[in-house]
């Protein structure tokens, strides 16, 4: 069957594109320019069951149908829509995080509609389920139940980028649930909601980031502790949830051959809380080729009980994937990222 991969060179992406093909799929990757379409390819080995195609606008559904079209392609049977912003280096919330997002996420279901698709799987996000104005609350376990509070006007007039981005994924994701209670119109595909975690882990070969500074927010966490030097000092914990974009991959393929138990449900994807310093412990144990330039920082130390906890179990076993260990989500990830470092 056909899947539609929107963002389809972004970080996760590659790896849910990947492991489709591995699956058997047909997969349809959008990108927004022909050059990122010749990097998908290659990526792949130009897999004969993949195919890249140019959607620039991903908040208009006619050049969803449009590029289709004029490529002579089948429709696809199934969407996987990663494509959204999550970069912290925007100026207009608006327009570069909550526009994209909500209205890129109504197009999609649009063009579910327009092509009578099984399923949809929205990669939605932690974002959506914390609440930060809670605060650290520690004794506090955040499951899939729980929402953010963020409003579209709350990311308007977010005080930083980190704030507009969680509201856009909010709200993007509350779009999608008020679509499918349409009054007049209830859709026929199923709608999965996939909430990760930051997610951490190795670049696919050839898809590494080409810069440090063009590092993708979740992995650039990483690098922040990882950088720092043998005895420096270790950067305070930014977002303390954390999953393997392996798992993270996988739990997107598992959604579409799950589509009709898992429809109309939200998971949240996370292997459980961290820390920096349990970020430079795992590293320096994973990678001995830089245990000497990882700080030590007060090796051992650990902030669990400072701050809430997240369920990390429900959906590992509803979808009977075992998380990835931190130590090797990052045997792989941080020798990535001295090798892009030391290119510069
Ligand atoms: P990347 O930045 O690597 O990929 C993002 C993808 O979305 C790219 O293909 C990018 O295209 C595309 N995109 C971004 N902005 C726009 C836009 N305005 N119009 C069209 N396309 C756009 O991010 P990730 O792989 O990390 O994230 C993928 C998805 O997963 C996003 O929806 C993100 O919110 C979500 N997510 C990520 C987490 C993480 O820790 N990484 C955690 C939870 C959710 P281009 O390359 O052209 O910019």
């Amino acid at each position: 069957a056909v899947v539609l991969v929107t963002g389809a060179n972004g970080f996760i992406a590659s790896h849910v594109v990947s492991q489709l093909l591995d699956a058997g799929y047909q997969v349809l990757g959008t990108v927004r320019s022909s050059e990122k379409a010749q990097e998908v390819l290659k990526v792949h080995d130009s897999h004969q069951n993949l195919n890249a195609i140019v959607v620039d606008n991903i908040t208009d559904k006619t050049e969803y149908i449009d590029a289709i079209n004029a490529a002579s392609l089948a429709p696809p049977k199934a969407i996987i829509h990663l494509a959204a912003p999550f970069s912290y280096a925007v100026t207009n919330y608006e327009s570069d995080l909550l526009r994209p997002a909500i209205k890129g996420t109504e197009a999609i279901l649009d063009l579910a509609e327009h092509y009578q698709v099984k399923t949809v799987v929205h990669t939605n996000s932690f974002a959506c389920i914390y609440d930060a104005a809670a605060g650290p609350a520690p004794g506090k376990t955040y499951t899939a139940s729980d929402w953010s509070p963020l409003t579209y006007e709350d990311g308007v007039k977010a005080a930083n980028a980190p704030t507009a981005y969680r509201a856009a994924k909010a709200v993007a994701e509350m779009t999608a649930w008020e679509y499918m209670r349409g009054a007049q119109n209830q859709p026929a595909f199923n709608l999965i909601s996939l909430c990760p975690a930051m997610v951490f882990g190795a670049f696919l070969p050839g898809a590494e980031s080409s810069s440090i500074a063009k590092l993708n927010e979740s992995n650039k966490l990483v690098w922040d502790v990882a950088r720092q030097g043998r005895d420096g000092c270790i950067p305070p914990t930014k977002a303390p949830v954390w999953i393997d974009v392996r798992d993270v991959a996988k739990a997107h393929v598992k959604a579409l051959t799950m589509s009709e138990k898992l429809a109309g449900k939200r998971l949240l994807l996370a292997a459980g809380v961290y820390c920096n310093q349990e970020i430079a412990d795992a590293a320096r144990r994973a990678c001995p080729a830089f245990r000497e330039v990882i700080p030590v920082g007060e090796t051992g130390k650990r902030e669990a009980d400072t701050h809430f906890k997240v369920d990390a179990d429900s959906a590992s076993k509803m979808l009977g994937i075992e998380w990835t260990s931190l130590e090797n989500s990052l045997k792989s990830l941080v020798p990535q990222l001295f090798g892009i470092a030391s290119r510069e």
